[in-house]
């Protein structure tokens, strides 16, 4: 397949008239052309985001939680609400959630998802047949929304610090470390049927599992995949670092640094609460910091400090986490909006080789978002597998013009959905904001969450 691209963002930057041949899913020659070449004449293209957290269950919960109780809400109360809301979900109900909630992200710009999966067992607390049949559950809304999916299995064992008895919500999350093991051998199985699909695991925090099952779970996973991503929330709240401190005399990422072999594959999902100290040795390892900053903000969790990481070359990455927002585009803006805020400075993202602020973002999200999922997507260039975005250009052309200010007109200046075309893995999958399957889907999503609510 060729396509003929008016304006596209390549890794080595903007470039005009570039014709891309497309090979089984992969970009395998970029060259100078003209529209005559090509079946698909576009105008401009940028690469797909990769979206590092997602709990995908979470998506028909957005909405329920958000009544007050005169100042004593927080992560926790939301957290309890959470709990009671999965309680009654099934393997049905799990898979038209994710295949609902996979369109809309693909309809946004994401092109990938990191799946980070705890939900495991029935509405009981036991285990299917199967270990891994809610897994599969997601497998299946990857294959038919069409979106790249990496598989993290969660590992959970305790309700905190110090192996706590799990409490009665989370019946449905625990499995041992043996058990464990097997589910991500059943999800490997899975995703060697299921294309552009990987897996790696999610030790769910350090509350929730210890040392020896993590080394465990870490060797048998790279057994499977030596680039196996590795995704673990760190630093959420200030409770937990406190809990920590407590019981490991260390904060959690300083914890995690020092008796694991962290490196580049790993992703600390909210490394929110973090000293100096921890942060230069995060960069040091080269793990990615997973930053949600919708749900960051709506969980009251705090804001990372993205200046001093980026400024020392950390690498960041995108999740829409509880998916309060589905949408890249926001998460980027306020990822920038909360540093302003903070250092009351303006354009403070950008670099001395990329002074465009959504630019920058753009690029170092998606090719963070690669690498934090093992996965060859994040950039345009020859080899490169086909996960690519077209812009609405009559939406774009109501801002500032020229291909220098795309991506902060699409980030900053845009209120509505500037995502026309969506292509992964060398299939088109959104044409003309439409997925093949929304009208479908949305229409069984709303009953299923009309029985739901019933429930509540
Ligand atoms: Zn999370």
């Amino acid at each position: 397949m060729k396509l003929f691209a008016k304006n596209i963002l390549l890794s080595s930057g903007w470039a005009k008239n570039q014709v891309l041949t497309i090979d089984k899913g992969v970009i395998s020659k970029i060259d100078s052309g003209s529209a005559e070449q090509a079946e698909y004449v576009l105008e401009t293209v940028i690469p797909g985001m990769v979206n590092c957290h997602s709990h995908a269950f979470q998506r028909a919960f957005a909405g329920f939680s958000e009544q007050g109780s005169e100042g004593k809400d927080s992560f926790w109360t939301w957290r309890s609400i959470m709990y009671q809301f999965l309680e009654q979900l099934t393997v049905e109900d799990a898979e038209l959630i994710a295949t609902q909630l996979y369109i809309e992200m693909l309809k946004s710009g994401y092109t990938r998802v990191a799946e980070f999966h705890y939900l495991h067992h029935n509405t009981k607390g036991n285990c299917y047949e199967k270990l891994g049949e809610m897994a599969k559950a997601l497998f299946n809304a990857s294959h038919h929304s069409g979106l790249g999916l990496t598989m993290l299995p969660v590992l959970y064992q305790y309700s905190g610090f110090g192996e706590q008895t799990p409490n009665h919500g989370q019946r449905r999350f625990i499995n041992s470390t043996e058990q464990f093991n097997q589910l991500v051998s059943e999800c490997a199985e899975l995703s060697k049927s299921t294309p552009n699909t990987n897996v790696g695991i999610a030790p769910h925090s350090l509350r929730a599992t210890g040392k020896d099952a993590m080394v465990s779970a870490i060797a048998h996973v790279r057994s499977i995949d030596d680039k196996a991503p590795i995704h673990i929330h760190i630093a959420e709240q200030q409770k937990e670092v406190d809990d920590c401190l407590a019981h490991y005399g260390k904060r959690p990422v300083q914890w995690l640094l020092d008796n694991l072999d962290v490196d580049e594959h790993w992703c600390l999902i909210h490394a929110t609460h973090i000293d100096d100290n921890e942060l230069a040795g995060m960069v040091e390892t080269g793990a990615i910091a997973g930053i949600c900053p919708t749900t960051e903000a709506n969980l009251g969790d705090g804001i990372f400090p993205t200046t001093e990481f980026m400024a020392q070359n950390g690498t960041i990455a995108i999740g829409s986490d509880s998916h309060i927002s589905v949408n890249p585009v926001e998460e980027l803006r306020l990822l920038e909006y909360a540093q302003r805020l903070i250092k009351q400075q303006r354009a403070i993202l950008a670099t001395n080789e990329t002074p465009s602020v959504g630019l920058n973002l753009w690029q170092k999200a998606s090719m963070g978002g690669a690498q934090s999922t093992s996965s060859n997507t994040g950039e345009l260039a020859v080899g490169k597998q086909a996960d690519l975005l077209v812009l609405d250009q009559s939406k774009l052309n109501c801002f500032a013009t020229g291909e220098q200010y795309n991506l902060d007109s699409l980030i900053f200046a845009s209120q509505t959905n500037c995502i026309k075309d969506v292509m992964v893995n060398g299939e088109w999958v959104i044409q003309d904001h439409t997925h093949a399957l929304e009208a479908d889907i949305q229409k069984r999503f709303s009953q299923l969450l009309t029985k739901l609510s019933n429930n509540q």
